[in-house]
């Protein structure tokens, strides 16, 4: 959804014709390039610049993190940039760069803990040139384009925690009801019963929230609040219903045979990309009046 997101609802109808037919294929793929090595949390922070010039941006700064940024599916990214500075005020906008423009390089980030089949990299920008045309949506929009395609991303988030919650509550369950010590499975043990009650209990809030979160937005309803608390709270939970399932694994949790291993080292993403789990606190204490 950050890949096509900008372009399929602030893209021109040119702009929509040239890229979303070649993505919706499933063959390509598209960056957001938001967040910078000193603007991370601070999306405001961006340093990157463009300026217009006889109809050419001159583009120059980078970014970190770029999910699919140096794929080799990857057509481009879209950046926010700052196009003003005027005294306090800071005029961003969202440009769209195209792999293999000159002066842009796309660089992988290797040695993640988890989602290693996942593409991350580093964005330079380096006196790269762009049409005047390849602005996304109008000049000083860009940081509306960049959060309002974070409020939609939260969902994905969210439903991935969802399902990572799923998935270890799965594999938990089954583990303890076939797993015998004092000659009873482990799962008649009532702390660990107690534990997948609990596990249980926080998937089906999780699921009702986001089903909330996403039923808001299908029906054109304000839902970035909810979004948020979604995001938030599956992230949070992936991460508990992960830890509890590696403990009820015993000594097996940590070994790679194992698939569980893999969800409690996935989970851990989850509360930090697109938003941490503080910057979403801090998005719903605003939409509730703190
Ligand atoms: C695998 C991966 C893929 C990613 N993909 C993309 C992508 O496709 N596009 C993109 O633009 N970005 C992407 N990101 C970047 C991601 O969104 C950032 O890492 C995230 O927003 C946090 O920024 P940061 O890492 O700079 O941490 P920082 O902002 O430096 O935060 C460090 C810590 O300080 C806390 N903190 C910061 N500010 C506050 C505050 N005001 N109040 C309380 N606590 C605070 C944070 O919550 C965190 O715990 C990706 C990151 C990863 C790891």
């Amino acid at each position: 959804s950050l890949g096509i997101g900008p372009l399929y609802y602030y893209g021109t109808e040119e702009q929509k014709m040239n890229y979303l037919p070649k993505l919706c294929t499933g063959n390509h793929l598209w960056a957001f390039g938001l967040t910078e090595p000193e603007a991370g949390s601070d999306s405001r922070g961006t340093k990157t610049k463009a300026t217009l010039e006889n109809d050419i941006w001159t583009i120059d700064g980078s970014k970190i993190f770029i999910t699919n940024g140096s794929s080799e599916l990857a057509l481009g990214s879209t950046v926010q940039a700052v196009t003003k500075i005027d005294g306090e005020h800071r005029e961003y906008s969202t440009i769209i760069v195209e792999n293999g423009t000159k002066g842009f390089i796309a660089q992988p980030m290797h040695g993640k803990m988890m989602w290693r089949a996942s593409d991350t990299a580093q964005l330079f920008f380096d006196n790269c040139k762009v049409p005047k045309e390849n602005l996304l949506g109008k000049i000083g929009e860009g940081s509306k384009i960049m959060l309002s395609t974070l409020d939609n991303g939260r969902l994905s988030i969210a439903a991935m925690g969802l399902g990572c919650a799923q998935g270890a509550f799965e594999l938990a369950l089954n583990y303890a009801k076939e797993r015998k010590q004092f000659g009873k499975p482990i799962s008649k043990f009532q702390i660990n019963a107690f534990k997948l009650a609990d596990m249980a209990t926080k998937i089906e809030l999780a699921r009702n929230l986001l089903y909330k979160a996403c039923w808001l937005k299908d029906n054109k309803k304000p839902f970035a609040k909810e979004a948020a608390m979604s995001k938030l709270y599956c992230s949070e939970i992936a991460k508990q219903v992960a830890d509890e399932a590696v403990q009820l694994h015993g000594g097996y949790g940590l070994m790679k045979d194992y698939p569980i291993e893999r969800f409690y080292r996935d989970q851990r993403l989850l509360q930090i990309g697109e938003g941490t789990s503080e910057i979403q606190r801090l998005v719903i204490s605003r939409y509730i009046g703190c």
